[in-house]
């Protein structure tokens, strides 16, 4: 038994190719993997040294059996170095700063301890080293010779993946071809008579002996000469030569390196020397890191690793075998190449410009870097998130008969998701009848577990007998029933409110139904979104969810301290009909929109007219609020709110009363009575409004967003309008009149002028076509109440859609002058660029739809790019936080017990209970009223406790024994 260890620090770096041979239990030499008779080859890729994952084989490393053996590496002796795919990027910075000849950094000893200095502030300061690392490199490969040896340096080409090249500028091997072409005359020039070797030999300074040589092709100019040349004949006479760098010619140049100047360049060379990074022997995984699995026919599959590891074994041979036989050069470095490739993709098989190894399918193999990467990779797939057991997941619907605590979930997964029961004397009875129903019959039993630990599976035959045999101490897994508590999520998760607890309620077919008014938090919508379910496996679980996630414990969010369920939609469409104009109902009506809720009992009718009794909308409304409830606000239809005493005296119940995000009337509830309460308000409030909105009748057709022809006139007409301003403004501008705006060019000053001109066009057409609305119109209720939708849409549908935009401007793209062949060249008119004066229900023109659907395309776009980037962010924020925690002492601290916040949010201050009045924000008199009136049973006792009396200020009885026996002391 091995004790637990506590870890002091990790420590990462480079592996050296003798601590590869150390750890390795044997050399692979074949590629071989089993012989004819299916047992693992000697010094194969499955030799058993290597770990063993057939059941009866023993490994003969360490002697144990599949399942306790952890496997063990394995190594490949390379035929030839081959670079670590993983490391090219800093290969590359230490050739480029390093000498090419005593592989000394390129830096003077002065420069070398500035880096250096500089990276250990770095390191203070918390800040990236690399900008400090990049910054040596890119002085480093300014040096044009060695400081230290001062051999000329060579500049370094990197050919993605594995191939560097020094490039150095040589003399050109056609160099007296190209000066006898430079010195002939100029065929066009008829004065030109070209330069003569006596010439070329004055400007130069070099002999005239030499140049002729040189033209002959006989003697090479240095490069002072070759330099003197070019000047005279303004020619270039050199070439890039292109010396490709092997691997071994980098590992001979890094193994120069001296540990002191590759700390400059942040190695730590004590665990990472340069050289590592090219390989000179391979490990191989483990057999278990790469199981190979048997077919139904009995066929052995190997895994994608086993696979590449064959193929560098082979290539591998080859090249030994061709460099023994003495190949020649050209097969060798091509031979190079392909191991290089193979031991490339080994490691990482998605490398930009390298075609990926493939199955013998076609698809590409999943080696080492495709296990770690990504979302389905090792860490983000298997160690930060896994799938889970007792869960479920599917499509949602609605269901208004639900309470907001409530979720519906199907039988079928009632029956699969199970909850443990202790058997005890006083669940006997009904355990027993859970395990008689059996797994298939709905509250059943799927697993027992006797007081033995054995777990039983309940079957449809063994359920009967099972069920006798049920004792107390027995554990009983049985089906979700009504009434259960279970986690109910929707992702994104993007606030606390995304995963709630719901109260189960065992319903046919196969959805999750939710009550509407949970959509918000949410963000869900029944268009094909699904949710997870988790069913709680511990009665602590059962209970904090409860206690703290239910629906109910969730009205207020704390984002920003108001309700964020309530009312939405057609709930708010009926509220707003029930009570804008304050409608009579006979008393039959009235018990009818009251059927969903708990009252059954009207008051008092309002007054009486031709068909009797009636009772008004907001009387009906006043059933659902609590006694005592005093209110005033305004509503969103324009109209004040006020409440006295629980009854709805005047205005319109509508969004800003009972809808979410901030619904008075909810939020004061919460805030004032009780989460209860306000459950029971929002759960009724929907039910009514359902009523409401069937009794009155609620729909739009097209007709409902057309306007009388004299209405379309006016809206022309404003819109010709604006043409001619439009027009004038285009005259003073091609005229050079247009006085610029401050800050702006006169450009954009005509466009800003257009631009608003338009805007204010778009709006009179609103305002004409919102005059002709009628006030009951069904899409001006909707927009008038807050249910959906406003007048601008309203206005886009009747009026006019208005100006498209794309990046805020009026659209310019497109052709050359033009956004559309259609226009002439410079047209800066409003229908040039992507005004639509059309409204969608009169339909838009060609150009018109298409400039709609650039401005269109920009929204989605844009939508998309911020869903994954705020993804991307949510992820990056998670990982930052996720190990702070609030303690007991109230401080938030991460896991090294560093105080992060002394108080949670640094005010310690919950939004939630924090009143969103807008007066007031925090209602201290309120809240000092509402704890006096609990706390004192009458006036004269609230009286005593309010009226300050002065406390006796005799230090000597309240001075402890320590203090005094100091003061004795001191005398
Ligand atoms: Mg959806
Ligand atoms: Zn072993
Ligand atoms: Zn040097």
């Amino acid at each position: 038994m091995q004790t637990p260890k506590q870890l002091g620090g990790i420590d990462f770096g480079l592996m050296d190719p003798e601590t590869y041979r150390d750890i390795s239990a044997t050399k692979v030499i074949t590629a071989d993997t089993y012989d004819d008779d299916g047992y693992p080859i000697d010094m194969g890729l499955m030799d058993p040294r290597l770990g063993v994952i057939d059941p009866g084989l023993e490994c003969r490393t360490c002697g144990q059996h599949s399942g306790s053996c952890p496997g063990h590496f394995g190594h490949i002796e390379l035929a030839a170095p081959v670079i670590h795919v993983g490391f090219t990027t800093l290969i590359r910075r230490l050739l480029r700063a390093t000498c090419r000849e005593c592989g000394r950094l390129t830096l003077t000893e002065m420069e070398m301890e500035e880096y250096r200095e500089e990276l250990d502030r770095a390191e203070d300061l918390g800040k990236d080293p690399d900008t400090v690392l990049k910054a040596a490199v890119r002085q480093a490969r300014k040096a044009g010779s060695c400081p230290h040896c001062a051999e000329p340096q060579a500049d370094i080409k990197h050919e993605k993946p594995t191939t560097y090249y020094e490039v150095q500028n040589v003399l050109s091997g056609e160099y007296s071809e190209i000066i006898a072409e430079a010195m002939q005359p100029d065929e066009d020039d008829e004065d030109d008579e070209g330069m003569s070797p006596q010439a070329l030999s004055d400007e130069t300074g070099i002999p005239l002996d030499r140049i002729n040589q040189i033209l002959g092709g006989e003697f090479r100019p240095r490069d002072d000469g070759r330099r003197a040349l070019e000047k005279a004949l303004d020619v270039d006479l050199t070439e890039e030569d292109m010396n490709k760098l092997m691997p071994s010619d980098i590992r001979d140049w890094f193994e120069q390196i001296p540990d002191s100047d590759i700390e400059v360049l942040g190695i730590d060379a004590e665990g990472s020397r340069p050289e590592w990074m090219i390989m000179t022997v391979l490990p191989v995984p483990p057999v278990t890191a790469r199981p190979s699995i048997t077919l139904d026919n009995g066929q052995r599959s190997e895994d994608d690793l086993t696979h590449k590891l064959v193929d560098i074994i082979r290539i591998n041979q080859r090249f030994m075998e061709n460099r023994e036989a003495g190949a020649p050069q050209l097969i060798i470095e091509d031979l190079w190449e392909l191991l290089q490739y193979h031991v490339t993709t080994f490691v990482d098989n998605e490398i930009s410009g390298t075609p990926p190894a493939r199955h013998r399918s076609g698809r590409p193999l999943k080696t080492l870097s495709q296990r770690l990467k990504g979302k389905e990779g090792r860490f983000r797939g298997s160690l930060s998130g896994k799938r889970v057991n007792f869960s479920a997941r599917t499509v949602i619907s609605p269901d208004p008969t639900l309470s907001l605590n409530e979720v519906g979930v199907p039988d079928r997964v009632a029956s699969e998701m199970t909850i443990t029961i202790n058997v005890t004397d006083r669940t006997l009875e009904e355990a027993k009848q859970y395990v008689a129903n059996g797994p298939e019959t709905h509250p059943g039993a799927n697993y027992v577990k006797r007081p033995d630990g054995r777990r039983l599976k309940v079957t449809e035959k063994n359920c009967e007998e099972l069920a006798t045999k049920i004792d107390a101490g027995w554990e009983v897994n049985r089906h979700l029933i009504d009434g259960d508590i279970v986690i109910f999520n929707r992702q994104p998760s993007l606030h606390r409110m995304s995963i709630m607890a719901h109260e189960v309620v065992v319903m046919p077919y196969k959805t999750f139904r939710l009550n509407t008014t949970v959509c918000p938090p949410y963000n869900a919508d029944f268009d094909g979104d699904e949710m997870n379910m988790h069913a709680l496996q511990t009665e602590e679980s059962r209970a904090e969810a409860r206690v703290l996630m239910r629906v109910q414990e969730q009205i207020l969010s704390p984002r920003f301290g108001e309700n964020i369920i309530g009312a939405i939609q057609d709930h708010i469409s009926g509220t707003y009909l029930l009570t804008h104009d304050n409608p009579h109902f006979t008393e039959t009506q009235a018990l009818d929109l009251l059927r969903a809720t708990q009252v059954d009992e009207l008051p008092e009718p309002d007054g009486e007219d031709e068909t009797g009794p009636y009772w008004t909308g907001r009387t009906v409304f006043s059933l659902l609020l609590p006694d005592g409830l005093d209110l005033e606000f305004d509503s969103s239809a324009g109209d004040t709110v006020i409440i006295e005493d629980g009854h709805h005296l005047q205005g319109t119940i509508d969004e800003d009363a009972v809808g979410a995000f901030g619904g008075e009337i909810v939020d004061t509830i919460v805030k004032q009575y009780s989460e209860t309460r306000a459950r029971v308000f929002i759960n009724e409030v929907a039910a009514l409004a359902m009523r409401a909105i069937m009794h009155f009748g609620f729909s739009i057709g097209i007709d409902d967003e057309s306007i009388p022809p004299v209405a379309d006139e006016q809206v022309d007409e404003a819109i010709d309008n604006a043409y001619g301003r439009i027009d004038e403004l285009i005259e003073t501008y091609r005229a050079g009149d247009l006085e610029s705006l401050p800050g702006r060019t006169v450009d954009e000053t005509l466009e800003m002028k257009i631009m608003q001109t338009l805007g204010k066009a778009r709006d009179s057409a609103g305002e004409i076509a919102e005059d002709h609305f009628a006030d009951d119109n069904p899409a001006v209720v909707m927009a008038r109440s807050g249910a959906r939708g406003s007048m601008l849409n309203l206005t886009q549908m009747a009026g006019c859609v208005g100006q498209q935009a794309v990046r805020g401007e009026r659209i310019n793209r497109g052709y050359e002058d033009r956004t559309l062949a259609h226009y002439e060249p410079n047209d800066l008119s409003a229908e040039a660029h992507g005004f639509v004066e059309n409204s969608y229900r009169g339909g838009l023109t060609p150009r018109e739809f298409f400039f709609h659907a650039m401005g269109g395309r920009e929204g989605l776009v844009d939508t998309a790019v911020r869903t994954s980037k705020s993804g991307y962010l949510q992820r990056r924020l998670i990982n930052a936080l996720s190990e702070l925690e609030v303690q007991y002492d109230g401080t938030v601290r991460d896991t090294s017990d560093r105080v992060v916040q002394f108080e949670f949010g640094e005010d310690g201050t919950s939004p939630v209970k924090v009143s969103s009045s807008e007066d007031f924000e925090v209602d201290v008199e309120g809240i000092t009223d509402r704890v006096l009136d609990a706390e004192f049973d009458n006036d004269s006792e609230k009286e005593a406790f309010l009226t300050p009396s002065e406390s006796p200020t005799n230090l000597s009885e309240h001075t402890d024994t320590a203090l005094s026996s100091e003061v004795e002391s001191d005398d």
